[in-house]
């Protein structure tokens, strides 16, 4: 009967185009572009250098007991961006008692996606008119080169306005997929996952400080959270300012606080706080092993022991690291290939989670693979000699410095490990003695697949390469790993790379391309196993760990009135 009577619907949902935001066209049209950002650094020497910075709750400043973190210019350690003062586990619980002691939060929850969408939209334009403030400031604390802090901010106001055409769409397509017939009303309400007074620790690492930072905050406030936000202790300066921007655009401060710190304090604090109810991160997969057991020691043993029976937590973006390969055919186009791996490999030298860390040749003797082989060693050394090495401030140089010492220190170690397990082919010239943590990039071959070389995450520019006899070989090392976040192929027969493309374990999949820059709504980004939980950033998918789906019917014929 009760298909019999189902009438045929015809419903038309608008799915939300929002594109992108247009990079600086450095070269071209905006040549005077790297004029006006030097002129930013300079006027922020000038003006802010050194400052003390406190944590925000609320969008006040907090004295707090922790200790002072001077957060240093990694091309030129002398320079201390600012004094920051981290905040510890009292900051955490006058963060939380300000969310909860406010009406704020109830109202926000209650609030409808659709309602909360503009106030992204506001940040959004609150950070397009500080781009040159936060491109600054990225290649003065992080040493990243304007083009990549450029395409940093933009994929910020991109997560911003993503996000708040996704939340628009989910509270559309919710109720549009449902049938309501005669008598009845069938409708979705999309409750924050943090349940009725909901707040989410934001935990995020310094390599992307702007955009890893806004989007997971931009997906907590749109799903009706309030935000505790900690920043890398390495890019608080940029929290700082990033968060000043939340509150000028609209942001009601009550829910959202800048909470410096170490992780081994305020990191582990706000996981633990029994009133945190989500949390978001970003970083190494140690750190992320020791938020999931948390989690899950509060899940199965500890939420109910409260009189208010505070809620079950949820680890709504669990994001780690990457041991990511590129398997290259010898029918690939080497131009392309040199390109690309070299770009994935050892732009921001090597310090991303979808860095390119392994490339495996496939040197099947009937098609001449062994001197593929030869031929992008040779390429790939006489490009990793031409890298110039220096700060950010000068465009000239490619390879810029290391996040900090005990990176510095970390690499060269990993370095050494790589010369001892298998043959350095090439490095590239020799780094800058004026104190800068600076690393030369390497090429390592004649590795075992199973070395820590090639089985451990280095983060910094450090390439192997492997020759594998057929496909088969190629297949097994590339998936040999943990880890499985990007990966790539390169090569010219569809039918082969549509194999790698169903064989990869990985998030995000590329074919002759790099395979970092992942674009906001063009490849969701995140990856499998030990690089993360599943959750696609960028991508329409990215909200639904952030809310809960409630089913709501009501009976019409009873009241009258349909929802309005
Ligand atoms: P990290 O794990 O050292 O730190 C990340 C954040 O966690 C920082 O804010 C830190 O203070 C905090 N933290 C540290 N210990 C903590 C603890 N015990 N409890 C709670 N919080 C703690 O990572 P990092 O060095 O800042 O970032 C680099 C790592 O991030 C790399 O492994 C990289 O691959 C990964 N990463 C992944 C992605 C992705 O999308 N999958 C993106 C960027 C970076």
């Amino acid at each position: 009967h009760f298909i019999a009577e189902k009438k045929p619907m015809t419903r038309t949902i608008t799915l939300p185009d929002v594109g992108n935001e247009p990079l600086i066209d450095w070269g071209n049209r905006q040549r005077d572009s790297f004029g006006k950002i030097t002129h930013t650094i300079r006027a922020f020497r000038e003006s802010k250098m050194g400052d003390a910075f406190f944590p925000l709750i609320a969008g006040r400043p907090i004295q707090t007991s922790g200790h002072i973190f001077q957060s240093a210019n990694p091309a030129n350690p002398a320079e201390i961006i600012g004094r920051m003062h981290m905040a510890d586990d009292t900051t955490v619980d006058e963060a939380v008692s300000s969310v909860l002691k406010s009406d704020t939060i109830r109202g926000w929850a209650q609030m409808s996606l659709s309602r909360r969408a503009p106030y992204l939209r506001a940040v959004a334009r609150e950070l397009r008119k500080h781009r040159a403030l936060l491109i600054a400031l990225i290649m003065l604390e992080v040493g990243k080169s304007a083009p990549r802090a450029d395409a940093e901010v933009c994929e910020a106001i991109d997560f911003l306005e993503h996000y708040a055409a996704y939340a628009e769409f989910l509270e559309t397509i919710g109720d549009a997929m449902l049938f309501s017939p005669k008598g009845e009303e069938n409708r979705i309400l999309w409750k924050p996952s943090g349940g009725a007074m909901p707040i989410l620790a934001s935990i995020q690492p310094w390599n992307f400080p702007v955009a890893i930072s806004v989007g997971p905050a931009a997906a907590a406030l749109v799903t009706g959270h309030a935000v505790l936000y900690k920043p890398a202790e390495q890019s608080s300066v940029i929290g700082f300012f990033l968060t000043r921007m939340f509150y000028e655009a609209g942001i009601p401060p009550e829910l959202f606080h800048f909470l410096p710190g170490t992780g081994e304090t305020v990191g582990r604090a706000l996981v633990a706080h029994p009133r945190v109810n989500a949390v978001a991160f970003t970083g190494s997969q140690v750190v992320r092993r020791e938020i999931e057991t948390s989690i899950r020691q509060w899940n199965e043993n500890e939420w109910g022991l409260y009189a208010e029976g505070y809620a079950q937590k949820k680890g709504v973006a669990l994001e780690s690291g990457g041991k990511n390969a590129i398997i290259v055919f010898p029918d690939a186009n080497l131009d392309r290939v040199i390109e690309d791996v070299s770009d994935s490999a050892f732009a921001f030298q090597g310090q991303m989670c979808s860095a390119c860390s392994r490339l495996i040749v496939v040197c099947e003797a009937k098609t001449g693979g062994e001197k593929t082989y030869d031929e992008i060693v040779a390429r790939l050394k006489e490009r990793m000699e031409s890298f110039s090495i220096g700060s950010p401030e000068d465009p000239k140089h490619q390879i810029g410095p290391l996040i900090d010492e005990a990176a510095m220190h970390k690499v060269n170690a990993c370095m050494e490990r790589a010369a001892r397990e298998g043959t350095v082919l090439a490095r590239g010239v020799p780094v800058p003695q004026n104190g800068g943590y600076y690393v030369s990039p390497m090429l390592v071959g004649d590795l075992s697949p199973q070395s820590e070389t090639a089985q451990e995450e280095i983060f910094g520019p450090v390439l192997s390469v492997f020759k594998a006899k057929t496909y088969e070989e190629a297949r097994r090392i590339a998936n040999g790993t943990n880890f499985a976040l990007t990966g790539g192929v390169h090569a010219r027969n569809p039918e082969k790379i549509a194999q790698v493309m169903h064989d990869m374990d990985v998030g995000a999949f590329y074919a002759n391309k790099r395979t970092i820059g992942a674009m906001v709504g063009r490849q969701p980004f995140g990856g499998f196993r030990e690089s993360g939980n599943g959750t696609k950033a960028g991508g329409w998918t990215y909200l639904l760990p952030f809310l809960k789906e409630v089913s709501v019917s009501r009976n019409t014929m009873e009241c009258g009135i349909p929802l309005g």
